[in-house]
C-alpha cells in the first residue's frame, strides 16, 4: 500500500522553497533564523462553551506530547542533541537551540536539509528513525518478501517501525509499543477532553483516537475525524509520510489544534450553493461541462491555536488534506482543512512586503487579506469543477491520466485562474460585493510573485508563471520598465482570465498532453521582466515563526 502524498497545494509549493535555497551560498545562523519572521496568530476562543474551553486546554497539552514523539522519529540522536543544546547557555548555543526548535532537527528545512550543527550526519538519515540506520532498501525488500500478508502490511504500513533484533534479523514494532509513555499520556488527555466537551462528534473522535494510541488501529478514529462537526477541530496523531525518504511508508506524529472559523464557514456554504451555476457558465464547450456536479470533498476553515510534532518543523503548513489511509478515503473521502490565521500571518508578513516592492504604488493599497483568502477558497472549490472524467478517442479516461507529469501544474493553474473567473461570476451576480473586484485582481498579481519566487521546478511555481505570462501577453498585467513594477490593467484582466480559463479547461477536456506541454513550455518560465522584480525581493522573509495566542 503506497499512501498518497496528500498535503495539498500550498504546502506542496512550499517544498520548493527548500530546493531553491539549497542552491545559495551558506549564510550565518542568525541570517537563517531571520528568514522565519515571528508572527502572531489570532483566533477567537470566546465563542467556545465553558466545557470546550477546558477541553481545548487538554488538547493543547496533548499536542505538546506529539513533539516528544516526533523528535524521536526524526533522528536517533535528536533527544541527546536537544539536551546538549538546552544546557548550552552561550549566545551561540541559544541561537542553535532556536534554530533547532524551528526545524525540530539539526537539518535546515529551507536549505535542502543541510546540517547547521557540527558533528551531526551530513545528510538527514533517509529512513529517519523508522528503520535501523544500517538497513538497506534491498535488505528490507527481501525481508518483507518472506513475511505473511498481515506482517508485510505492518512492515510497509503507517504505524510500525522496523527494528533489528539481537540476532540481527529485522522485525516490526508497533507505534503503540515504541512510543507508549507519550501515547498513554496523550490518550489520557484526549479522554479528559472528551469528558469536558459537550459536542458529541468531538467526544467520539477523541475517545476513538485515544483508543487508537493504545491499539495501534487508527481506522475508526480516522472515520470519526471525517465526521467531526465541532467548534474545536483537532487533528492529532501519525499522518504524513514525508519524513520517511526511504519508502514513504511511515507516518510522523503531529497535531493541529484548531477552532472552526464560523464566518468563513458561512461564506463557503454560500459559494457552495452556486457551484452548479458556475460550472454551467464555464467558458468551455457545453459538452465539456458537468451537468450534475457530484458531492465535493468537505472543506473546513479553521484558526490554529497550537501545533505539535511535525507541524512545527520548518515551513508552516497553511492547508492540509487528510487522512492518507486509502481504506478510509475509499469509504469516507478526505477533508481539506484551511488554516485561516496562518494564511493571514503569511499574508501580513510576506505578501504585503512583496506587494510594496513588486506592485505599482497606485495599486498597493488594493492588496488585502480578504480577497486573498476568498481566492484561496475559490481555488479549493474550483478543483472540483471543470473536466475530470473525459473521453479521448472514444475511450473513457481521466484528465490526470492523460496529462501525466504535467497534470499538477496545469490543475493548479486551472484552480487559480478559474477561481478568479468564479469570483468574477459571483460579483456579477451580486453574491460577492463589487468592492472586492479590483482588490481581488491586484492581490492576485502580488500573490504571483510569492508563488514563483522559488522557481518553476514545482507545480505551483510553474502553474503561476504560466498564468502570469499569459495574462501579461493579453495586456492584463503591465510592466513599468523604469520602476520595475507591475500593475493590473482593469480594462483587460477580466477577458484575459476568461480566455486562459477556457484554454486550460479545453486542453484538460481534450486530454491533450501535447497542447499542455506546449502551453507550459512557452509560458511556464520566468521571463527577464519578472526576474528583475524577483531580484528585489531577497530580503523579504520566507516563512513565519508562529506565536500562538494565550488560551484560558
Ligand atoms: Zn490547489
Amino acid at each position: 500500500m503506497k499512501p498518497a502524498r496528500c498535503r495539498i497545494c500550498i504546502a506542496a509549493f512550499l517544498l520548493t522553497v527548500a530546493t531553491a535555497y539549497s542552491r545559495q551560498t551558506p549564510v550565518p545562523l542568525a541570517e537563517k533564523i531571520k528568514r522565519y519572521a515571528p508572527s502572531s496568530l489570532s483566533c477567537d476562543p470566546t465563542r467556545l462553551s465553558p466545557g470546550d474551553r477546558k477541553a481545548l486546554g487538554k488538547l493543547i497539552e496533548a499536542a505538546g506530547l506529539m513533539d516528544s514523539i516526533y523528535l524521536r522519529q526524526a533522528w536517533s540522536g535528536n533527544i541527546r542533541l536537544l539536551r546538549e543544546l538546552e544546557a548550552d547557555t552561550s549566545a551561540a548555543g541559544v541561537e542553535k537551540l532556536r534554530y533547532f526548535r524551528l526545524n525540530m532537527s539539526p537539518w535546515s528545512n529551507l536549505d535542502g536539509d543541510a546540517p547547521f550543527i557540527d558533528g551531526v550526519p551530513a545528510r538527514r538519515p533517509a529512513g529517519a528513525n523508522y528503520y535501523p540506520e544500517d538497513m538497506t532498501k534491498e535488505e528490507f525488500k527481501s525481508w518483507a518478501a518472506t513475511l505473511s500478508p498481515a506482517e508485510r502490511n505492518r512492515a510497509t504500513g503507517f504505524y510500525d517501525i522496523v527494528i533489528r533484533k539481537s540476532d540481527g534479523k529485522l522485525a516490526t514494532r508497533s507505534y503503540a509499543k515504541e512510543y507508549a509513555p507519550y501515547l498513554k499520556r496523550a490518550a489520557g488527555l484526549l479522554r479528559d477532553a472528551a469528558r469536558l466537551t459537550d459536542n458529541a462528534s468531538l467526544k467520539k473522535f477523541l475517545n476513538a483516537r485515544a483508543d487508537a494510541f493504545g491499539t495501534n488501529n487508527y481506522y475508526a478514529s480516522d472515520v470519526a475525524w471525517m465526521d467531526l462537526d465541532s467548534p474545536i477541530e483537532p487533528t492529532i496523531g501519525p499522518y504524513e509520510v514525508y519524513l520517511d525518504n526511504l519508502f514513504n511508508y511511515k507516518a510522523a506524529f503531529e497535531a493541529f489544534i484548531t477552532l472552526r472559523n464560523e464566518e468563513e464557514t458561512k461564506k463557503l456554504s454560500v459559494f457552495s450553493a452556486h457551484l452548479q451555476e458556475i460550472e454551467n457558465a464555464l467558458p468551455i464547450d457545453r459538452s465539456y461541462r458537468n451537468p450534475k456536479l457530484g458531492a465535493l470533498s468537505p472543506i473546513r476553515v479553521v484558526d490554529e491555536v497550537a501545533v505539535g510534532g511535525e507541524s512545527k518543523a520548518g515551513v508552516q503548513t497553511a492547508a492540509y488534506n487528510l487522512p492518507n489511509d486509502e481504506r478510509v478515503t475509499a469509504a469516507k473521502g478526505s477533508k481539506r482543512v484551511l488554516l485561516k490565521n496562518v494564511q493571514e500571518a503569511k499574508f501580513r508578513t510576506i505578501l504585503v512586503p512583496i506587494a510594496s516592492v513588486a506592485v505599482d504604488p497606485s495599486q498597493q493599497k488594493l492588496v488585502s487579506f480578504e480577497p486573498f483568502f476568498t481566492h484561496i477558497l475559490a481555488h479549493e472549490l474550483m478543483h472540483g469543477l471543470g473536466p475530470h472524467t473525459i473521453t479521448v478517442n472514444g475511450k473513457k479516461t481521466t484528465v490526470r491520466e492523460s496529462m501525466n507529469e504535467l497534470g499538477s501544474a496545469l490543475e493548479e493553474a486551472k484552480a487559480d485562474i478559474s477561481g478568479l473567473f468564479a469570483l468574477q461570476f459571483l460579483i456579477d451576480h451580486s453574491i460577492v460585493p463589487k468592492s472586492m473586484e479590483r482588490p481581488m485582481y491586484a492581490t492576485y498579481l502580488a500573490g504571483m510573485f510569492r508563488s514563483v519566487r522559488f522557481g518553476t521546478n514545482e507545480a505551483h511555481g510553474k502553474g503561476c508563471a504560466l498564468q502570469f505570462n499569459y495574462l501579461a501577453d493579453q495586456g492584463g498585467f503591465v510592466y513599468n520598465t523604469t520602476a520595475r513594477t507591475y500593475a493590473v490593467d482593469f480594462s483587460k484582466i477580466r477577458a484575459a482570465v476568461e480566455k486562459l480559463t477556457s484554454e486550460i479547461m479545453t486542453i484538460q477536456a481534450e486530454g491533450s498532453y501535447e497542447k499542455a506541454k506546449q502551453l507550459l513550455t512557452s509560458y511556464g518560465i520566468i521571463r527577464p521582466e519578472m526576474q528583475s522584480v524577483l531580484d528585489k525581493l531577497s530580503a523579504i522573509p520566507v516563512d513565519i515563526a508562529p506565536e500562538f495566542p494565550r488560551i484560558n
